[in-house]
């Protein structure tokens, strides 16, 4: 199935995507099985909004090797991990807001995990249960503040910093999936989810030790080699295969 979260007269609902049209839920893909109801929107009229309205967007850094290596940093023995808030989530085809305050924007490509039911303290084993499925995320990230902080709390998570969607899939294995990025049409990322250091069912365990994972809640599972900087007015896409591509654009604060 492939989840989308809409926009409509009575406020945000789930729907199925199928073939040129959506089909909307009574309820959402956290609850145990979808009920759909007999309302359809088509496809092109549909306003989507990030499909997983996440309470936190836990995110890995360092978790490609040809990542770290471009960074000159070693391979971490054990997650880089920090947290994203809410209100950075922006819907596909929306803008990301380039700060007054900030030098250097980049983007990163990830696949996102989705949390489909409360987990804490999950084995790797059990891990995948509590998926819902895989979207893609933008880690847009302020590369001149990181240094500057002790913490990447400020670089990372400013307002529209979390692009996510276009969908949710359960139809596809995350442990090897092309993830590429391209910003105006020129390819910048290009990797493979099988190179994650730390793998999902891991990340799922060793953070739901950590924090109770909720439903809608987002792991995103850090970027591969390829980062650069964009500017206002810059298109950005990142394709992961079978999870389509998420697409925004850049503006400027002011
Ligand atoms: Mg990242």
């Amino acid at each position: 199935m492939k989840y989308v979260r809409v926009k409509t007269d009575k406020g945000a609902r789930y729907g199925i995507l199928k073939k040129g049209f959506i089909q909307l839920m009574e309820n959402t893909p956290f609850d145990s099985s979808p009920i759909l109801i007999d309302e359809a929107i088509r496809s092109e009229d549909a306003v989507l909004l990030p499909p997983a309205p996440f309470s936190k967007a836990v995110c890995i850094g360092l978790n490609y090797r040809d990542h770290a290596i471009e960074f000159g940093l070693p391979i971490p023995e054990s997650p880089v991990v920090f947290l994203k808030p809410s209100t950075a989530a922006a819907a596909p085809e929306s803008a990301i807001i380039y700060p007054s305050m900030c030098h250097r924007l980049d983007y990163e490509a990830e696949l996102a995990v989705v949390i489909r039911k409360k987990a804490k303290n999950v084995s790797m084993e059990d891990a995948l249960s509590y998926v819902l499925g895989y979207t893609i995320a933008n880690d847009v990230t302020a590369r001149d503040l990181q240094p500057k902080n002790g913490q990447w709390t400020i670089a990372k998570g400013f307002d529209t910093f979390m692009p996510l969607g276009p969908y949710i899939s359960d139809e596809v294995d995350g442990s090897s999936l092309m993830i590429t990025s391209r910003v105006n049409g020129e390819t910048k990322q290009m990797s493979n989810t099988s190179n994650l250091i730390f793998s999902i069912p891991y990340l799922v365990s060793y953070l739901s030790h950590v924090m109770t994972l909720l439903p809608g809640d987002v792991i995103s599972t850090g970027t591969p080699g390829g980062i650069s900087g964009m500017q206002p007015g810059d298109r950005v896409e990142i394709e992961i295969e079978g999870l389509g591509i998420l697409a925004n654009t850049i503006i400027s604060e002011h």
